[in-house]
């Protein structure tokens, strides 16, 4: 019997969803039903400083409203701590971690980078073979420690990638030593995904190609712990009228606020399909475009969302 086909949209509630989410999420979930998988929801809700009031539950019925629905309950990460305890601990006990307590603006005057706050700069390792152990950090420097995962020297690694193609990352040399558990002892974005992701048997990722560079992290520390890759789909970004990617205080362009002016979702749905090289006229809900899914129609640029898609959402100048 083949393999089970498991997506996942995996939103973070740290702001309102806007137009770039609806396509990266309806992309997922048509490659997911397309191939008569199941698709998992999971609530990445660790950063609970960024988490707002309310927001989980915007999120919720902005996908709702698009027409995408999932299998089983939502998940929440915030409610898996145990789970990532065990992998942490499993990396620090094979002195694959190390306790962190470098300041941001102490990273940033280690790299002397010419541009403070320029954080594609790696870590540069000061606090690698420092501390015995996390609790010894803490007590020789009063401070709250972080985790960081140790990357080998010259540690590159090559994605293949089911949309993008080959992408080669260095990530000794781009990430450095990246960050696994924050100084308040929340598992970092990093170890979560990668946890979540083999727990849930997720076989299948689509999601933007922002995240390329987290995914070799990721592949890292698949590798450390043992787990599976998933097959992996990054698609370029839905980006505005001057060719900035859309971000999440863009709130003009949010789901919600699209919703509220009386915007169709059917609109939306037609809009991100169109935009992806699926033929799908003026309205279409997000089954409807199912059947004629083909990730090879989607196109390898970012989507511009200029005044005439603005206008076949409903909300372009007239
Ligand atoms: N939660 C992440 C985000 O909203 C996406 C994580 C993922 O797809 O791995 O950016």
């Amino acid at each position: 019997m083949p393999e089970p086909i498991v997506g996942r949209l995996a939103p973070s509630p740290t702001g309102l969803l806007h137009l770039g989410h609806a396509r990266s999420f309806l992309l997922a979930w048509w490659q997911i039903r397309a191939a008569g998988g199941r698709i998992l929801l999971r609530m990445e809700d660790l950063d609970t400083e960024r988490t707002k009031p309310g927001m989980i539950d915007a999120v919720l019925r902005d996908l709702e409203w698009l027409g995408l629905d999932w299998d089983g309950e939502v998940v929440y990460q915030s409610k898996r701590h145990e789970l990532y305890a065990d992998a942490l601990a499993t990396l620090v006990e094979r002195d694959l971690a190390y306790p962190c307590i470098c300041t941001r603006r102490e990273i940033e005057e280690a790299q002397s980078a010419p541009h403070r706050g320029d954080d594609t700069q790696p870590y540069p390792g000061t606090c690698a073979g420092r501390f015995a152990s996390l609790a010894d950090a803490e007590s020789a420097t009063g401070r709250r420690a972080a985790l960081r995962f140790r990357v080998a020297d010259g540690r590159g690694v090559t994605l293949v990638d089911g949309f993008a193609g080959e992408f080669d990352a260095n990530v000794r040399r781009e990430t450095g030593d990246f960050v696994i558990a924050k100084r308040d002892g929340a598992p970092a974005y990093q170890l979560a995904v990668v946890v979540d992701d083999a727990d849930q048997g997720i076989t299948t990722v689509l999601r933007g190609d922002d995240l390329l560079p987290s995914t070799a992290c990721q592949s890292l520390l698949q590798e450390a712990l043992a787990l599976p890759h998933p097959s992996w789909f990054h698609v370029p970004l839905v980006v505005d009228d001057t060719g900035r990617r859309l971000a999440k205080r863009c709130d003009d362009l949010s789901l919600s606020h699209l919703r509220e002016r009386g915007a169709d979702p059917r609109a939306i749905v037609a809009w991100a399909a169109n935009a992806s090289g699926l033929e799908a006229g003026a309205r279409a809900t997000p089954s409807e475009i199912t059947p004629r899914f083909s990730l090879a129609s989607v196109p390898k640029n970012p989507v511009r969302l200029d005044s005439s898609a603005l206008r076949s959402i409903g909300v372009g100048p007239d």
